[in-house]
């Protein structure tokens, strides 16, 4: 049986969203040429449309990551699935993610970025849940602060599907 589901950012909240965020990081990265690291799947579509937005010439590479837990709660225990391919060592990094909810998997990626010694290392999540989170994190860009609910669409998932829906709905379980 289909899930009930409710909007909670359409299209345009999400162009106009995405199009602050990309006003900052044009500022910030006007001197460099940062390396853009999305991890998937989830970040693929927010990339897509955040970099369109962006007149510095960025690298982009991508990070492929498992986390162990259920289908709405993530363990912390997280499993690099693709590493990225660029050298990062002594250049500008930016994480790009869809949402940070307890911040157990971002905060697994930071470290193991951290190590390839990037001259510098920042995190850009779309989404950012604040209730759950047991690892401080910080969050550089932020598109959006949601409520603690399950979202899916815009690359987000529930079991895989629902990632090519254009806005972000939660979903009642
Ligand atoms: P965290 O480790 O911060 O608890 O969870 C981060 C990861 O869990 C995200 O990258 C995402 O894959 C998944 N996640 C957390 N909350 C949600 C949500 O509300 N919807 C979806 N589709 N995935 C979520």
């Amino acid at each position: 049986m289909a899930k009930k589901t409710k909007r909670l950012l359409g299209k345009k909240e999400i162009k106009n969203g995405i199009k602050k965020l990309a006003q900052k990081l044009n500022n910030d990265y006007c001197d460099t040429s940062p390396i853009f690291v999305c991890i998937l799947k989830g970040a693929f579509m927010f990339l897509a449309d955040l970099i369109r937005e962006l007149d510095v010439p960025i690298r982009i590479d991508f990070l492929s990551v498992s986390s162990y837990g259920d289908s709405s709660r993530t363990s912390g225990v997280v499993k690099i699935i693709k590493d990225i391919s660029i050298d990062i060592e002594g250049e500008d990094v930016l994480l790009v993610e869809d949402i940070v909810d307890t911040g157990l998997t971002l905060s697994y990626i930071f470290d193991f970025l951290k190590r390839k010694n990037p001259k510098s290392l920042k995190i850009c999540a779309l989404l950012e849940k604040k209730v759950r989170r047991t690892k401080k994190i910080k969050i550089d860009y932020r598109g959006f602060f949601v409520p603690n609910k399950y979202v899916i669409g815009y690359g987000l998932d529930f079991c895989e599907k629902y990632r090519n829906l254009p806005e972000i709905d939660t979903m009642e379980f």
